[in-house]
């Protein structure tokens, strides 16, 4: 686990702690924190920190100090990219969080249920890169939200152009993020770098692999980024324009009958990726972000738009289903699929 202190690393761990898959092995972060006790330098945020991390030593983020063949990385952006590749270099699979590597072409930008074909792209990066492990990446948390959201949609009915305007919970930065006199009965218009993260990773999400080669999605999407007073979970207004004129029933008919679902049957940390509410006052993210473990996007507010064809609301936890959840369902499919590290 690379950057095991952090918000999201402690999500991982806490994810991770019954997992029956994976055993966390090694804790890492920066030299900040290496050779202390995990106890003594992660400031746990959820709860009592389990006693079996407490007296671990942390170690630094080395390939040559850290073993593991399978390595979630919940570091920070500014070394995520040589640590990540390091990792790979050295045989691992690193199943990223950071922005570094998620728009390169030959890099996965994964979501299990909605574009579980990415994965073609891994054998290409391998080539190119002479990586004998190789990094896969989850998405920037509210363009996950979103592309859940959307799947069904552009299956259907091909998406054309998005305005999408967030709601994102303080969790989203980080620990100790934003401070809290900036953000207590407070809205902030501005995320730095969110906008065009959402805008260009909506289109590798929804977009097709045909082989090695990456078919972004044609659309055009437009994001207003805002941090808002929540602790978990981004919600996302999104008004939608499709290549063919289409209808708010059409488009609960697709989120009903959407089968993403069936990509990961069977994985340990599979569940629904979305469900639909009917109420007129839902999402929530007090009341709907715990939707599956976390796991689970809710839909809502689904109508017709004046000025393209439709609009709703999705809601998802961040910091799971965006981040750590995600990773962990990215490294199932991986491995159910029958990628390996490379031997050492
Ligand atoms: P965070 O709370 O600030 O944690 C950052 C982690 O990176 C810490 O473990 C830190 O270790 C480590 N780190 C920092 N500098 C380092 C260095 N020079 N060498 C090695 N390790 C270093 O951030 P976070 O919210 O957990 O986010 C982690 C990553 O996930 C980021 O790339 C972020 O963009 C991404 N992400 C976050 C969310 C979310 O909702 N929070 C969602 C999706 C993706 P020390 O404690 O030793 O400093």
């Amino acid at each position: 686990m690379l950057g095991a202190t952090g918000a999201v690393g402690q999500t991982f761990l806490r994810l991770l702690h019954d997992h029956p898959w994976f055993e966390v092995a090694e804790l890492a972060a920066s030299e900040r924190s290496a050779g202390q006790a995990y106890g003594a330098v992660a400031k746990w945020l959820d709860g009592a920190m389990p006693q079996r991390y407490a007296d671990r030593a942390v170690l630094p983020c080395d390939p040559a100090v850290v073993h593991a063949p399978i390595v979630f990385s919940a570091l920070d952006s500014s070394v995520a990219g040589e640590v990540e590749a390091a990792f790979a270099h050295a045989g691992r699979l690193v199943f990223s969080n950071a922005k570094n590597y998620r728009m390169a072409p030959d890099v996965p930008l994964l979501i299990p249920e909605v574009n579980p074909d990415q994965l073609g792209l891994i054998s290409r990066q391998r080539r190119e890169r002479h990586w004998p492990g190789a990094i896969l990446t989850n998405a920037n948390c509210a363009a996950t939200v979103a592309a859940v959201a959307l799947a069904p949609i552009h299956e259907r009915f091909g998406i054309r152009q998005l305005v999408l305007t967030t709601m994102q919970a303080v969790s989203g930065a980080g620990y100790p993020g934003v401070p809290s006199l900036d953000i207590l009965g407070n809205a902030i218009p501005y995320i730095a770098d969110e906008e065009p993260k959402i805008e260009a990773e909506l289109a590798k999400l929804l977009g097709r692999t045909e082989g090695e080669l990456l078919k972004p999605a044609g659309l055009r999407a437009s994001a207003h980024a805002n941090r808002v007073a929540v602790e978990h979970g981004h919600t996302v207004c999104a008004s939608i324009g499709c290549a063919s004129p289409t209808s708010a029933d059409a488009v609960i008919a697709a989120i009903d009958e959407w089968a993403g679902d069936r990509h990961v049957a069977g994985l340990p940390s599979a569940g629904r990726a979305l469900v639909r509410t009917d109420a007129p006052n839902r999402p929530q993210p007090r009341r709907d972000v715990y939707a599956g473990a976390g796991m689970t996007v809710t839909v809502g507010r689904i109508r017709p738009d004046p000025v393209f064809d439709v609009k709703l609301v999705a809601l998802g936890h961040n910091v799971v289903r965006g981040a750590a959840g995600g990773s962990i369902l990215n490294a199932e499919l991986a491995l159910a699929q029958g990628l390996r590290p490379h031997a050492s």
